[in-house]
């Protein structure tokens, strides 16, 4: 079954360590090319994340990117999507569809030329957080609980009019509503789950869950065992619980997947890397009806994101800009 992944962190750790090989090896990462061909994964959204002491550095964001296709792209089973063409052909083509994101906009330090740049680079997603503060929001970690800077509230309004989609995973409560009021465009949550069921500071309470669904944006369910179940060890079942919980807050159609994997420190037992996604995709079907299962691994996120990335022909016109305008 076609799996598509909102979520995972390979870019960060081969900054970190260029030694480890996403072509060949597995030594130190959860994400190899062996193990989504393995397993089944369609579409992975790679994100630019900055080890905390790099993060303001925009640099090492150009270099993430730069590692994205020196490591990543330049594999034939890999296709860049930047466009519904490139994930229509990604799929046709038999190939991995490969998306990059920004995880925290600390490094752009509100100038919003350099966030059209990533956009035509090809970021097509942007965490506004990691969990601390920044220059545009805090990040849910911040015992104040801020909401959105006033540069913060112009980055809003550049994304909605490039077209470029934002993620609240990380971000603080209050920043959280501020954005969906202020945003003309829904948003997501790459990797998040219900705090109903594991009540972490990440996760999303429920009326969180309910405003995105009702204002069409999807959940992307995380591995990080501590946001899955405060119970050790965590097992894959305990998945079900969010996906059950989620549903019955009319989400069937909301709900994906951000692993988050090769940013975690710890797994799920049986789910310890990209390989054995499809051990959860076999889960799911003894659970749910084959359709419903499709949408959860792989249909919300690609409906989603034929829905919101730009058609072919809004690049050519050189600047990103939308059928929004300005
Ligand atoms: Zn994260």
């Amino acid at each position: 079954m076609k799996i598509f992944d909102a979520h995972c962190d390979v870019l960060s750790k081969l900054l970190e360590n260029p030694g480890l090989d996403f072509a060949r090896g597995h030594e130190g990462l959860d994400v190899t090319l062996e193990r989504m061909l393995a397993s089944g994964i369609r579409v992975q959204n790679f994100a630019v994340y900055l080890p905390e002491r790099w993060s303001g550095d925009f640099k090492h964001v150009l270099e993430s990117v730069d590692l994205f296709h020196e490591r990543i792209l330049a594999l034939p089973q890999m296709r860049f999507i930047r466009t519904k063409t490139d994930l229509r052909l990604a799929l046709n083509e038999d190939r991995i569809g490969a998306m990059l994101s920004l995880e925290g906009v600390d490094s752009l330090h509100g100038n919003l030329a350099l966030l059209r740049i990533l956009y035509r680079l090809g970021i097509r997603t942007v965490g506004i957080t990691w969990n601390r503060a920044n220059w545009a929001a805090d990040g849910v970690l911040e015992a104040r609980n801020g909401g959105f800077t006033a540069a913060g509230m112009d980055l809003i309004r550049e994304c909605n009019r490039l077209g470029m989609i934002m993620d609240v995973s990380h971000l603080s409560e209050k920043g959280f509503w501020e954005l969906i009021e202020a945003s003309r465009r829904p948003v997501i949550a790459s990797h998040s789950n219900a705090k109903s069921i594991s009540n972490r500071l990440r996760n999303l309470t429920d009326a969180q869950i309910v405003s995105l669904i009702q204002t069409g944006g999807v959940i992307g369910i995380t591995f990080v065992p501590p946001f899955v179940s405060t119970e050790e060890p965590v097992s894959m079942d305990r998945i079900l619980l969010h996906i059950d919980h989620i549903c019955a807050l009319g989400g069937k159609r909301h709900i994906g997947f951000g692993s988050d994997f090769d940013g975690i420190r710890e797994w799920i037992v049986g789910l310890e890397h990209a390989g054995q996604y499809d051990r959860l995709v076999n889960l799911l079907l003894k659970h749910y009806r084959e359709e419903d299962v499709k949408l959860f691994v792989f249909g919300n996120w690609f409906r989603f994101y034929m829905e919101h990335l730009p058609e072919e022909s809004a690049l050519d016109q050189g600047a990103a800009a939308s059928s929004l305008g300005s």
